[in-house]
């Protein structure tokens, strides 16, 4: 700490991203990265952007990459917005779309982005048990008092969890919520999930974001998207022009253009993710473990006897990394990303000698 921080950036408690460790043999199953690589189409549209057009800004608004978008969910571009990874897309939404100074509801486990924004804005984190499952129940939300709110926000499916809410409850929870914005974060919903962008015609109060960092495999590349009612977006964007007005450089527009094209590339390599996860989960349960039900590229899961810190530990020692979450009431389960058939089958090996 200096004499020269603001009492603001003293007081602030940022975000603890997941550990990005620098040697490459490791088995990284800890920040749900996408184990396959991105869509070779949209590896050769950002090489073909390095040209001497670098030395050009970018296109402020990315209209290519929200064209893009806009063909594959069938919305218009003005319902959409881009940013430089969800995380910036969040923050915007913090920042211009919730009601400052009122309670911002979002379950008591998930993304650990949200309290951190809530700092940031000056919004009051107001967190909603997750029920004795670890599923998010809308009726929780329900009893919540209308206008008293600045909006709601969670994952879907959420995180560390990996549960999926259906679209019919979504649905009813935009019906309960009329007066504030409601945020469903879809950060992971293209492995199981079905996306609640269906929903944005009718309900002028929903945004939906999404990274390409999962199931497109971009994670390096940092591009976010949020689709929602032309007047959300317009407020987005109006955050993002007195930040940032060009968050997304020539390669990364072109790069998410592309991999927005490419449907064949995505669909395969989602479908060969959550294969690959159902062998997981039930190699899992075979071995004494309790597995939620995931809808995500990761799962989270607890042994009854084993102490999810030594597993964690263990693990490492081997060159595999998990992630183990230390808030006391999923002290003892381990998130493990979905990774290929070879490292998954490494985790596995290990645990069983554990
Ligand atoms: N939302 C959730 C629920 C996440 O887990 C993540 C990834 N850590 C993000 C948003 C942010 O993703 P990105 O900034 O890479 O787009």
């Amino acid at each position: 700490m200096s004499q020269f921080w603001s009492p603001f950036v003293k007081d602030l408690v940022p975000y603890v991203p997941g550990e990005q460790p620098k040697m490459t043999r490791l088995v990284k199953l800890n920040t749900n990265e996408n184990p396959y690589g991105p869509s070779p189409k949209a590896i050769a549209a950002m090489q073909a952007e390095v040209n001497d057009d670098l030395r050009l800004y970018p296109d402020p608004n990315g209209d290519r990459l929200k064209q893009a978008v806009a063909d594959y969910y069938g919305v218009s571009t003005a319902q959409v917005f881009v940013g430089n990874g969800s995380d910036e897309v969040l923050a915007h939404a913090f920042h211009g779309l919730f009601q400052h100074g009122k309670p911002l509801l979002f379950p008591d486990i998930t993304y650990s982005f949200y309290p951190v924004y809530c700092g940031l804005y000056g919004i009051e984190p107001k967190q909603i048990p997750l029920d004795e499952n670890f599923q998010i129940n809308i009726a929780d939300y329900a009893r919540e008092k209308a206008g008293e709110n600045s909006g709601i926000i969670f994952p879907n499916p959420n995180a560390p969890t990996g549960c999926l809410l259906p679209l019919a409850a979504i649905e009813q929870l935009l019906k309960q919520n009329t007066d504030t914005v409601v945020l469903v974060d879809e950060a992971y919903i293209d492995f199981g999930g079905e996306t609640a962008i269906a929903l944005v015609n009718q309900y002028p109060n929903l945004l939906v974001t999404q990274t390409l960092s999962k199931s497109r495999s971009l994670a390096g590349l940092r591009v976010g998207i949020a689709v929602g009612h032309p007047d959300l977006i317009e407020a987005l964007e109006r955050i993002k022009n007195s930040f940032n007005s060009y968050p997304l450089d020539r390669m990364a527009i072109a790069g998410a253009a592309a991999a927005f094209d490419d449907r064949e590339y995505f669909d395969d390599t989602c479908q060969r993710v959550i294969d690959s996860r159902d062998n997981v989960v039930a190699s899992l349960k075979q071995l004494g473990f309790d597995v939620l039900p995931s809808a995500a590229n990761f799962v989270f899961a607890r042994h009854p006897q084993k102490d999810a810190g030594e597993l964690a530990a263990a693990l490492r020692e081997q060159g595999i990394i998990v992630r183990h979450f230390k808030t006391p009431r999923i002290a003892q389960f381990l998130r493990i990303t979905i990774g290929t058939d070879e490292q998954n089958q490494i985790l596995l090996d290990a645990l069983k000698g554990l």
